[in-house]
């Protein structure tokens, strides 16, 4: 008998069958159950021909979770983690513990969606809610958004709105005070420049003097320390009808005056020092808060309170009119995917510490930096600014260099400004040790005694008494009730359990990619090597990130066929917006500047036109056939109309409806022929990997979702990251950064984010992703994704309609039940079937994207058979249920589907007056009983949120009405 050798028994790809849901043996009998001899045999038939890669992925084979830790180990350890007083937007802090392992490291919140499905997303409605509320306190405004990606995209952002709204002063200048952080200033002039309007940096008195602008944005503090009343400037621009953006500290709100109080129109900012690790530059929440008159305009998703069927209070996303995928190319912002998880984290820090133990944060800060100073001055070093919140900056002439050189002997960057100054921004983590430490660095001799100052100083002695602010913040009991841990973790856990995360059940949505976020890939997102790191440390010191990075771009090259690829975008949308740059300077650069036509197929994500928009295209639509594909008539008309002014056409593939077209070959090649670019939108890269690839079918540029396709968890609604992989003639357009140059582009090119490398810090996660999998694997996860779809289709089409399929009758990765025929005969709506499916402990499809009265799923390759076939069996029952209906069995105005979904307090009530059973409204199948998710709340009310726009924390009697 031959026994196994010992390296057979050392099982290597043991991972890719953990990380794919069905079995070797299921995958085969279900491309049998689907008519075909094999999986490959179903692929074949699936995808065109003329599409499939020719030659594998060049990636080293799959590798055991343990080969890959250790290998991330390795490059972690070539960072170097140094005590940053770099300042300029990012600052070190201490994460909660309680909050690292049960928010951040925790599946119930890292895995789930964008709250689009209001009642299985009460708890994170709650927790943004509160966000929204904490950013209200501290910045004085009237309203919030529920978080932005970063800092200098909310400052765009910020400008834009102000375009919009002024109607006073139609001017095109907007003026941007010297003093903002130098990436922020970047970022708007990048957003600037496209669209026409004018960027003026400078001092802001001697410029508001000068121009009639439309705007301003202002820092505050100053990006090198500086404090100052923003007041008289403000009233002086209002009095130009120039509106005011001030882009602040918030660990400073705690201490001086909210920008709302002086005056400000728009407030925006980072979250990232409340409990966020630095992560060489993300993810963090930015912030963005302005007046209610404003409210229409605001970018982002915003919370409301709305109530449910039953009158109870409930919360959903309020005025979804004014985001991307209603309002597409007249979108306030193209922002889709957002910082979720990161603005929770945040809001559970500022709910642990509460006002007071936040305020004692900040004043201990202030007082650390304020005996720094004063020991400085003692040693002869006097700052520039006397007026200051934790930064100090100093003239220190030609010892610049020892000074710098010393620091790093100790462990320490400091900020370098120009050739002869140095910044120092204390934060949370700094001790009494650590001020010594910096004396020394700065001089030689007798260093001054903390305490001694500490005694000395009176007051809070950096900030002017007209700014002091006194705590009218963060009041409501919120941030008042959890400060012991264990009411902490009760209060996460209790909102955790609200909803539906992967950890859960199947989140079938379409376009979204709701697949496995293996645990492997995501331990090394929080050790202190990739978490630490300042994103503007000497480059010496994040050689692990640069080799991370280094590998990720040539797997992604890999996985898509292109060239090059910029690792800035930390959303598909910012991706979007960052590949359609390239192409409108590529088309600049060949004396080709009127090209400014984006052909968009109708089926288009709302972000494409969303975000050409923002590029300063303009969007012409290419209608879709019958069977769902582009028209290639009336694009062939369409790019001849355009021929000489056309820029590209944006076409998502996989299409958006889930299917190969055939013609995209052909499309690619028609486009270019009229002198456009192609660009692909990556968001159906899951049904690509490994057997296609867009820079070999033709395309220029494309986003991917690492968020999506590469395993990086949804967050509830972000972090993502969504890096551009692009053709040789595009590489030299990819965007670069003011502080921290991205090797390879001109220094001078565009600046889509904040930080160099977007939100690097989740980087490793699709790393190790692609390297547990190798290329063998990252295939099959593709051939199974499509194959779980297919199979779903199958089970279903006898009981709904498949809209769309290819050529071959099969669909890619996705598929569309249409609805409407259904609603036609028996009323029974979309929604209702959404809402029904929570009674049956599921997530709903994307409901009416990219068409109106369908759903489309989407399981990936993670899902089980087991798993498909609840959902499909699911979905038959309710079709059943619709059945009963049809035949008059199920009464047509109260059945268990319109009043979808039940709660426990609907079946537990001491009546029941609906005509059907309890046992049907809650266990309508056996294997509910096993296990059962009970929705907090009723149907939410779509309308009456809109009506009644509240989008603050409730008093908290409203909470306990609940209870
Ligand atoms: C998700 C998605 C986008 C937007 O990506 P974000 O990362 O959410 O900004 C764009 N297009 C399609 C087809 C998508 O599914």
């Amino acid at each position: 008998m031959s026994r196994p050798s010992l390296f057979e028994l050392e099982n290597h790809s043991d991972f890719i069958q953990r990380h794919i849901g069905p079995t070797v043996k299921q995958q085969e009998e279900m491309a049998r159950t689907l008519g075909y001899d094999s999986l490959d045999a179903l692929i074949d038939d699936t995808v065109p021909a003329a599409i499939r890669r020719q030659a594998p992925m060049d990636l080293p084979a799959a590798q055991t979770e343990q080969a890959v830790l250790g290998h991330l180990r390795s490059l972690a350890q070539q960072n170097v983690v140094n005590k940053s007083y770099i300042g300029t937007g990012y600052h070190d802090t201490y994460t909660p513990a309680v909050i690292q392992r049960n928010v951040l490291e925790n599946p119930g919140w890292y895995t789930a969606y964008t709250p689009y499905q209001p009642e299985i997303s009460q708890g994170r409605l709650e927790a943004l809610l509160s966000f929204q509320q904490m950013v209200i306190d501290l910045t004085g405004m009237d309203l919030a958004n529920a978080s932005m990606l970063d800092e200098g995209t909310a400052a765009a952002e910020a400008m834009t709105l102000l375009h919009r709204v002024n109607k006073k002063n139609r001017s095109n200048v907007f003026i941007v005070a010297e003093d903002c952080h130098p990436q922020t200033i970047a970022v708007v002039k990048t957003r600037a420049g496209v669209l026409g309007i004018e960027v003026v940096v400078g001092e802001p008195n001697a410029l508001l003097a000068e121009h009639q602008a439309f705007g301003m944005l202002l820092q505050y503090p100053g990006t090198y320390g500086h404090l100052e009343d923003l007041s008289p400037l403000i009233e002086q621009a209002h009095s130009a009808q120039t509106l005011v953006t001030v882009a602040a500290d918030i660990m400073a709100l705690l201490m001086v005056k909210s920008p709302g109080a002086l005056g400000a129109d728009v407030v925006v900012g980072n979250t990232q020092r409340f409990g966020v690790p630095m992560g060489f530059g993300g993810p963090h929440a930015a912030f963005f808060a302005t007046r209610d008159a404003y409210k229409r305009s605001i970018p982002g998703r915003i919370i409301g309170v709305s109530v449910d069927r039953r009158g109870n209070q409930a919360l959903r996303m309020a005025m979804q009119t004014r985001e991307q995928h209603i309002r597409r190319e007249k979108a306030t912002s193209n922002i889709c995917t957002a910082q979720a998880l990161l603005a929770i984290m945040a809001t559970f820090y500022a709910m642990y510490h509460g006002p007071e133990g936040l305020r004692r944060i900040a004043e201990r800060i202030h007082r650390l930096t304020a005996i720094f100073g004063a020991g400085m001055r003692e040693m002869g070093l006097a700052a520039e600014n006397a007026q200051f919140f934790d930064t100090l900056t100093f003239h220190v002439g030609e010892r610049q260099q020892a000074i710098v050189e010393a620091a790093l002997r100790h462990g320490i960057n400091l900020r370098v400004i120009g050739g002869e100054r140095l910044g120092v921004a204390l934060d949370e983590t700094t001790s009494a040790a650590d001020v010594e430490t910096l004396w020394q660095v700065f001089a030689d001799g007798d260093l001054p005694d903390v305490s001694a100052l500490d005694k000395a100083i009176d007051g809070e002695p950096g900030i002017p008494g007209e700014l002091s602010r006194h705590m009218d913040y963060l009041q409501h009991p919120l941030f008042n009730d959890y400060h012991s841990e264990t009411e902490m973790l009760r209060y996460m856990r209790y909102l955790e359990d609200k909803d539906i995360a992967l950890n859960r059940a199947m989140i079938p949505l379409g376009s979204c990619t709701m697949k496995l976020n293996a645990t492997t890939e995501m331990l090394p997102v929080t050790w202190p090597e990739f978490a630490g790191l300042h994103p503007f440390a000497p480059a010496d010191q994040t050689r692990g990130y640069q080799a991370m990075i280094g590998e990720l771009e040539h797997m992604l090259l890999q996985a898509t066929g292109y060239d090059a690829i910029s690792m800035q975008p930390n959303a598909g949308s910012q991706g979007e917006y960052a590949g359609l740059l390239a192409i409108m300077r590529y088309h600049q650069s060949r004396g080709d500047a009127q090209r400014n036509i984006c052909l968009i197929p109708s089926s288009a994500h709302g972000t494409n036109p969303a975000s050409a928009a923002l590029a300063g295209m303009k969007v012409v639509i290419v209608e879709c056939d019958d069977q769902g594909n582009v028209d290639m008539d009336d694009l062939r008309l369409k790019a001849g109309r355009h021929t000489d002014d056309l820029a590209c056409i944006m076409v998502t593939y996989p299409s958006t409806h889930g299917v190969f077209e055939e013609s995209i070959i052909e499309l690619c090649a028609i486009v270019h022929q009229h002198g456009g670019q192609v660009y692909v939108d990556g968001a159906n890269l899951n049904a690509l990997v490994g057997i296609a690839a867009p820079g070999k079918f033709g395309a220029d540029v494309s986003h991917l979702n690492l968020h999506k396709t590469f395993c990086i968890p949804h967050g509830g609604g972000g972090p993502g990251m969504g890096p551009i992989g692009v053709g040789a003639h595009l590489q030299p357009f990819l965007p670069s950064h003011p502080v921290a140059p991205v090797p390879g582009v001109d220094a001078g090119n565009d600046v889509v984010s904040a930080a160099p490398y977007g939100s690097a810090s989740i980087l490793p996660i699709s790393w190790a992703y692609i390297a547990l999998m190798g290329a063998q694997g990252l295939e099959l996860a593709t051939k199974v994704a499509i194959l779980n779809a297919n199979y779903i289709a199958h089970r279903l089409k006898d009981h709904y309609p498949i809209l769309y399929t290819g050529t071959t009758g099969n669909v890619a990765h996705e598929c569309i039940i249409d609805i409407r025929p259904l609603k036609e005969a028996s009323g029974v709506t979309e929604e209702d079937i959404a809402k029904r499916l929570i009674d049956y402990g599921f997530h709903a499809p994307t409901m009416s994207f990219p068409v109106a009265g369908t759903l489309m799923v989407e399981p990936t390759e993670s899902e089980s058979l087991f798993e498909l076939d609840r959902f499909c069996d699911a979905l038959i029952a309710i079709r059943q249920e619709i059945e009963a209906v049809q035949a008059g069995k199920l009464d047509a105005g109260d059945n268990p589907l319109c009043n979808a979904p039940h709660t426990l307090a609907d079946v537990a009530a001491s009546t029941w007056e609906h005509p059907y059973s309890r046992e049907l409204a809650a266990y309508p199948v056996a294997s509910l009983r096993r296990y059962k998710y009970w929705p907090p709340v009723n149907r939410v009310d779509n309308v009456y949120g809109d009506r009644n726009l509240f989008c603050a924390c409730p008093a908290i009697d409203s909470y306990r009405e609940e209870a």
